[in-house]
This record gives structure tokens, sequence and C-alpha cells, in this order.
């Protein structure tokens, strides 16, 4: 395996290297030079680059953990290939611990996971973007990267609607760890998307976690048995892939709103949430999955399921407004045939 670079960061093959990668045109207006934290674990042998991150969104680091402790637990002398670590992918909307970087204009460029691949002269974010998109995801075979949303089961999704590329990212969603896997919906950019339409695998994910949500342990550890049995997937490393028997489940397409997780009617009645049905529950179309209630218990809406064959994915907070989807039902599919 040759030298891998990434900025100034550098790993011979069997080395481990942290550093920080400079964000083009990176400037905040004081002087403070953004850069962002990156792992580095080469092995011996040439083969794939694996890419790994977390935290494109500030507060959702479920990934950051699994990140750094499967870079400590690699042996880089017995590996193929290289890993890289992105263990907070937006430092900035990281340490503010919010969604995206607060102080970008206009509002639709704070949100990192939508200006993929970026820009080298746009807002800072956009700049974020450029910098991760073209030093390390171009460098990669395959990208994953790990997301919160809440209240949700954990799944691994797929890049549908690129041919081989989609098969080859459908039977490394297969290593996952998790039962469920998605078919994730178009979104332009996204990681997912907008690496895929440069010929990279790309794999999302979501788990539980949030901001004031501490991180769980059995979630940390299901990431980092993902992401190795990914890499045995790939030939980095040997062994076992330690997977379970997986459901899929579908829900748009097309991303509108929340990352094409939004399969519920709107509510129309505002109130106070009641759930009738847990996560991983399988239930039938039309069934109840929560009341609505006013502040005296009367029942002034219901939540029902869209689909037979329905698999309950997110549940949100419990105070609704009018428009609002605060439950997600997935579609069990078949295993998807992909060309
Ligand atoms: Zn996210």
């Amino acid at each position: 395996m040759s030298t891998v670079k990434i900025g100034p960061i550098q790993a011979k093959p069997g080395e481990r290297a942290c550093g920080r990668l400079p964000i083009e045109n990176g400037v905040l207006p004081d002087g403070t030079k953004i850069e962002l934290p990156i792992i580095i674990v080469n092995g011996i042998k040439d083969g794939p680059v694996f890419t790994v991150l977390a935290a494109v969104h500030g507060p959702e680091v479920t990934g950051t953990p699994a990140i750094i402790n499967t870079s400590n637990e690699l042996n880089p002398k017995e590996m193929t290939g290289a890993f890289i670590g992105i263990p907070a992918a937006n430092p900035l909307a990281f340490l503010t611990r919010t969604r995206g970087w607060v102080i970008d204009e206009p509002q639709e460029v704070k949100n990192l996971n939508r200006v993929f691949p970026g820009k080298a002269d746009g807002t800072i974010t956009e700049r974020i973007a450029y910098t991760i998109f073209n030093e390390i995801f171009l460098k990669s075979t395959a990208v994953l990267d790990y997301h919160t949303a809440g209240n949700i089961a954990p799944f691994v999704g797929y890049r549908y609607g690129f041919g081989k590329l989609s098969k080859k990212s459908l039977e490394l969603a297969e290593a996952a760890a998790t039962k469920l896997v998605w078919k994730v919906p178009m979104h332009p950019g996204t990681t997912h998307t907008e690496a895929a339409k440069r010929g990279i695998i790309t794999l999302d994910t979501e788990t539980e976690g949030g901001l004031f949500m501490p991180v769980r342990k059995d979630y940390v550890a299901l990431w980092e048995r993902t992401t190795t049995n990914m890499m045995k997937k790939l030939g980095m490393i040997k062994g076992r892939i330690n997977a379970p028997e997986h459901t899929y489940f579908e829900t748009e397409s097309e991303a509108t709103i929340s990352g094409g997780l939004t399969t519920i009617k709107p509510v129309k009645h505002a109130g106070f949430m009641i759930p009738r049905v847990n996560l991983m529950d399988e239930v039938n179309e039309d069934q109840k999955l929560a009341s609505i209630i006013d502040p005296f218990g009367y029942e002034v809406d219901t939540i029902r399921s869209p689909y037979d064959d329905g698999i309950v994915i997110a549940i949100g907070g419990n105070v609704v407004h009018p428009g609002e989807s605060p439950i997600t039902v997935g579609h069990i599919v078949p295993r998807p045939r992909v060309q």
C-alpha cells in the first residue's frame, strides 16, 4: 500500500495517523482556522479506501466514538487498503451542538448534508463540504455516513438508482449489524447521492440519538461491528461477517423533507401524542399508531399506518403541531433486486 495523504496528514503503509485537515478558505472573522480532525489507518497492501464519517449534523454523534474505537482496534499491519475516519465531519456544528453552522446565510446552506459537493468559495458550510468531497470522498472506494434522528430504530441504507454501484451498495449494506436495511431516497446535496454520482459506493444510516440524549453503548458497539463487517466484505480485514438476517424496507423514493422518512399523513389537529405502538412493531394499513389528545384527554386526531406490511421506524416527541408527521412507518419489501 502506498502512503495515504489527506492534506498535511500522512500515513505510511502499516501506520495509523491522526491530524487536522484545513478547510479550503476556512477562516472565521476572528482569524480562527477551521480544521477537520482525521484518522487514517493505512494497511500494508493496496486495496479499497473506506471512509466513515459522523456528526455531519452537529448533535448526531453516536458514530463519533464508534469511529474512534474502530480506528484504535484495527491493526494496520494486518490490513489491506485504508480506513479514513472523520469523527466530527461538521466541526462548527459539532462545537455548537446544532444541526448546521448557525451563522451561515441563507438558511438553506446551513445544512452540510444538502450542499455536497460544496464550493471552494461558498459559505463556510459549502467550503467544509468542498474539502470533504475533494480531499476525501474522491479518494474513497466507499463512504459510510453515521447519523442519528431522535427516537429511531437503527438501520443502514443502500444507495439505489446507480446500477452496478447500487448492487455493491446493497451488498455492503447487507454486512451491517442492523436488522433493518433501507432503500435510501434520492436526495440532492447529500453524501449518499452526490458521492454516488462520482462512482463511489455510499451508505447512509440512522440510529437513536440527538441533543441531550446520551450516546448508547449498545449502538456504538452496533456501529463498530457494522464498520468492521463492511471492511471484511471489502476484503480489508479477515474474519467472519457477523450480521443478522435483514428486514428490507422502503419509505419514499424522493426525499422532500426529513430526509425521506415522512410517510405518515400530516396531523390536522394539534395536541399531545400518546403512541400506541413501539419501534420495530409490524403494523397493518390504517392501524392506529397514536392518539392525539387535547389537554382534557379527548382524542382530537389519530395517526394511522399508511401500509400493510408496515414497520414502525421512528416515533417523535409528544407535543404535536398541525402539519407534522411525528411517526415513520417503513414498508417491508422482499430483498431488492438491483442490477
Ligand atoms: Zn443527520
